[in-house]
């Protein structure tokens, strides 16, 4: 951890206790995000967030950190959409400085077929509460002045939305917020602890087992990402999610001057510039399910190609590091949140390549479930039992998802 992290946050480390209240596993973003709110919301404080590694180690500090809600269904939307209002005000909530950027959000479509997708987006996104406008093209490169319209003459542009909302903020300085409320608040974190297996009583789940020693909680929540298939086997519990990993890289310093976030869901692939000036460039998740956290040339040749159609001037840098997450992506590539069948036994998952975005609702709302024992209305399209109802919610317009 760097300079910030030892000088500027108060994390208070503590011993573990045999029994809490709740044990989440996980400290992602999620993991502490939804410990944060049980103790600020609801004063249950006698909590502990149990993470193999580092805090931050996953893929809450990992991604491009981008922040929108201008999703393809109404569900989604609304949740989104309350998630980026609770990012507005987060550095206030936690007084912390998470390097929250307002660049807006700019949607490219090449083809007719894509114009139609794309105004069907900003026709549902407002209608849900979510800003999102058409453009034309010069309305685009008044926005974006280093794209080139004609996409190296092979992509066109036709138009675009544009979500201005759109936003991005320091990754691990969120993590490290939540961490820091959270613990402010009484609640337990503990790193390098990895959970092994679940103590069960009958069919219920009474805690956990770790390579500390067994801890018993009234509840457990799973919150590790891209390993949740092998937690919910603990409990008995099969969900309909795959481990895919999905790749990033950043490119040398480039001047200030790169404002929006552009992405294309027909190339699959998006650009945005962090504060250091430096290009980062995300696209479609690997196909082939994997644990693996290798990177590898094919994407980073592949993207790389895509990107520089759209802006030439990304020929004259150079790719400065290249890093891999392991998503958990659902069936209908929404996140799945709630109880699992299993007393005592919670999951939040399925936040595949979009879930950074979704951390304060996500924390939020899981808590409430938590504390009230009563699924949120923002939260139950997401529940697990929407696949035995045939109730999925595919969300075909996003870029990371088919
Ligand atoms: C390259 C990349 C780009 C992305 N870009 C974006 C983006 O721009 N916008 C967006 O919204 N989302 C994005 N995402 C997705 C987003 O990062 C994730 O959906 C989100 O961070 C998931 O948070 P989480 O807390 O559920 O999981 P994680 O942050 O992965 O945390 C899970 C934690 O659980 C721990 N753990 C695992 N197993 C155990 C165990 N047995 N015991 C204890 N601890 C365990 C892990 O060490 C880890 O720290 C991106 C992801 C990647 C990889």
């Amino acid at each position: 951890m760097n300079e910030f992290v030892e000088r500027r946050l108060t994390l208070r480390w503590q011993q573990a206790k045999r029994a809490y209240d709740v044990v989440i596993v996980g400290g992602g973003g999620h993991g502490l995000a939804t410990a944060y709110y049980l103790a600020a919301r609801h004063g249950i404080t006698n909590v502990a967030v149990v993470e193999a590694g580092y805090i931050g180690a996953g893929n809450s500090g990992r991604n491009t950190t981008i922040i929108r809600a201008n999703y393809g269904i109404p569900e989604a939307v609304r949740f989104y959409q309350h998630s980026l209002e609770l990012y507005q005000t987060l550095e206030d909530e936690l007084d912390c400085w998470m390097m929250y950027t307002t660049k807006g959000i700019i949607w490219l479509a090449h083809t007719e077929t894509a114009m139609r997708a794309e105004r069907a987006r900003s026709l549902l996104n407002l209608a849900c509460g979510a800003e999102t406008v058409m453009l034309t093209p010069q309305e685009v490169k008044a926005l974006c002045p280093q794209l080139d319209l004609s996409g190296g003459g092979r992509y066109p542009v036709l138009g675009a939305s544009y979500h201005p909302a759109a936003a991005t903020a320091r990754h691990d300085r969120v993590v490290w917020a939540y961490a820091q409320g959270a613990m402010r608040l009484g609640v337990h974190v503990l790193q390098h602890t990895r959970v092994t297996g679940l103590l069960r009583d009958g069919a219920r789940v009474t805690g956990v087992e770790t390579s500390a020693g067994p801890i018993s909680a009234g509840q457990v929540l799973s919150a590790v990402g891209g390993n949740v298939s092998t937690l919910a086997a603990y409990a008995d519990v099969r969900l309909p999610i795959r481990t895919h990993p999905l790749q990033a890289f950043v490119t040398n310093d480039y001047e200030q001057a790169f404002q929006p976030i552009l992405s294309d869901t027909e190339l699959l692939c998006y650009v945005s510039q962090t504060e250091r000036g430096q290009m980062l460039i995300g696209a479609e998740f690997d196909a082939q399910p994997s644990y693996s956290l290798k990177s590898s040339f094919s994407f980073l040749q592949s993207s790389a190609a895509k990107a520089m159609h759209l802006l030439p001037f990304l020929r004259n840098l150079r790719v400065l590091r290249q890093w891999t997450g392991i998503c958990d992506i659902s069936a209908d590539f929404s996140p799945i949140l709630g109880e699992t069948g299993v007393e005592g036994f919670l999951v939040t998952t399925g936040w595949g390549t979009w879930g950074f975005k979704a951390i304060p609702a996500g924390g939020e709302l899981m808590a409430e479930l938590i504390a009230s024992g009563r699924t949120p209305p923002l939260l139950e399209p997401f529940r697990l039992d929407r696949f035995a109802s045939d109730q999925t919610m595919a969300d075909p317009g996003s870029t990371g998802t088919h």
